[in-house]
């Protein structure tokens, strides 16, 4: 399988070049040449029926090693047996939990208690098994920009990683306390982490500038390192969550809930877009995913964008209770284009300079009319909170803030529509992350602060705290670096 550059350039790269490289030269994202499928035509419902029983890393492996066909079946047998561990919690990897008419997809059981385990878990075996295919010595540094949990996620999937450097930028107050900590406190001498006085919106620009600088791509070949980066530009972070989507869809057909071939729709709290296209390209595999259901906190971009086909950026950015999808433009989104538009790298191109320099774009009718199996919604901070009460007294299950957006905008759609298709909510974080909203919600006192805030949240709920969140106020601030946005470059020269 080859990966071919959203923009258009006849450039074109294995699986292992894709994920070291990390982002394409003409600076679009690699995606892959064409879509594998599950099963050829007429086989779809044999395919599916041969996955129910299968573990998780079982169906990983499968659908993974589709797309990442370079590596030999050992390499990445080895990849997901390291990946997925018993550094998860829960031990069938994935739990499907139905509550309130909905079926959640815990994605949060990895070590960082985020989504972003799911796939960052495994990016470090796929890096260094790709280093070592390519027979590239230099040391790879990573780059990452985070909105609160790619960061921790990234760190520890990194950690003492041989031949890595680590460097996450985090918004400076614009994360939870307890995301904050989880990332500040993180040993290993291959880690660096640093605050930025900005949004993720900067951060991630930023990085994506120094990923661009020939000037600093040079001043860091001197020094023999090269950069490659944890986001979800990273083809290398995209793949592996294909594989919670497909084993999602077979649960629910395990259970009874549909019959295999019938269709699902899915529901993702969203932010850089990375998580729902995942689930997209489950459907262009095969999985008979209907709607994707694309929620928004009050940074509403994409709500606008699925409804009208105009991206704009030019309006206020709002801090929010889901600080992990405080995010204005929405990298993955560029993916989507280029497959909505018939592949066309020149089309893209045009509207991500719109978005460079006019702020805003407006998408072909092509592009629109293949926006029709996507909806768009949003929720407020209020109706947030709201959610994880009405959930909490009402199913006895607790959302973070996250997926309680989902879950409201998943609610408004049914209203909306009357469409009963059953639904798997993407759950992408534990409530304890964000348990100083968590804990407003369900009714509790405000907390001193965010660490005992989880300490309250526990004794009120009972619901069991992950390892890594644990008194987290008492592990040492091990990374107290700030820089500013036009600092970026100097951060990363100084940690090498
Ligand atoms: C990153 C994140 C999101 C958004 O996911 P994208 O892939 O960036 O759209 C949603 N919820 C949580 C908890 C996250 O950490």
């Amino acid at each position: 399988m080859k990966y071919q550059s959203t923009r258009g350039s006849k450039d074109v790269k294995n699986s292992p070049q894709a994920i070291i490289k990390g982002i394409a030269e003409d600076k679009g994202l690699y995606v892959p040449v064409e879509m594998p499928k599950l099963a050829e035509d007429g086989q779809l419902v044999q395919a599916i029926e041969a996955l129910k029983g299968k573990t998780y890393q079982q169906i990983a492996e499968i659908i993974i090693g589709k797309f990442f066909d370079d590596y030999t079946e050992d390499e990445l047998k080895a990849c997901i047996n390291g990946a997925y561990d018993s550094k998860f919690e829960a031990e069938e990897i994935v739990p499907v939990v139905e509550a309130g008419g909905a079926h959640f997809l815990e994605l949060y059981h990895g070590k960082t208690a985020a989504f972003k385990d799911m796939a960052l878990s495994i990016l470090p075996y796929l890096m260094t098994t790709a280093l070592k295919k390519e027979h590239v010595t230099d040391k790879i540094c990573i780059l990452t920009a985070t909105s609160g949990d790619t960061g921790k996620a990234a760190l520890e999937g990194f950690a003492g990683v041989e031949g890595t450097e680590i460097v996450v930028f985090f918004p400076n107050h614009a994360v939870s306390q307890v995301q904050e900590r989880q990332m500040t406190s993180q040993e290993g001498a291959n880690t660096h982490v640093f605050a930025i006085n900005g949004n993720f919106d900067d951060a991630q620009t930023g990085v994506k500038k120094l990923f661009n600088d020939p000037a600093f791509g040079a001043l860091l070949a001197e020094r023999g390192v090269r950069l490659s980066s944890a986001n979800s530009i990273n083809v290398g972070r995209l793949i592996p969550q294909v594989a919670y989507y497909v084993y999602g869809y077979v649960k629910l057909v395990e259970r009874g809930v549909i019959k295999a071939g019938e269709p699902a729709n899915v529901v993702v709290p969203t932010g850089n877009f990375g998580n729902i296209l995942s689930s997209y390209l489950a459907k262009e595999m095969g999985i008979p995913f209907a709607k994707f259901i694309c929620a928004s906190n009050e940074n509403k971009v994409l709500t606008d964008f699925i409804n009208t086909g105009v991206y704009d950026i030019r309006r206020d950015f709002f801090v929010t209770n889901s600080p992990s999808m405080d995010i204005l433009i929405s990298s993955n989104l560029e993916r989507l284009l280029y497959l909505l538009s018939g592949r066309d790298g020149a089309a893209v191109q045009q509207w991500m300079a719109q978005l460079e320099k006019e702020k805003r774009y407006e998408v072909s009718s092509a592009v629109k009319e293949g926006l029709g199996c996507f909806y768009g919604g949003f929720c407020t901070q209020e109706e947030t909170e709201e959610a994880i009460g009405d959930m909490y007294r009402n199913h006895d299950y607790l959302l973070d803030t996250h997926t309680a957006v989902a879950y409201k905008v998943y609610a408004d759609y049914v209203k909306e529509t009357g469409d009963e298709t059953p639904a798997l909510i993407a759950s992408t974080a534990s409530p304890y992350k964000f348990a100083e909203s968590v804990g407003r919600a369900v009714g509790l006192a405000d907390a001193a602060d965010g660490f005992e805030a989880v300490r309250q949240l526990e004794k009120a709920t009972g619901v069991k705290v992950q390892k890594g969140l644990k008194d987290l106020d008492k592990k040492p601030v091990l990374h107290k670096d700030v820089c500013e946005i036009d600092g970026l470059a100097d951060a990363v020269l100084s940690g090498l």
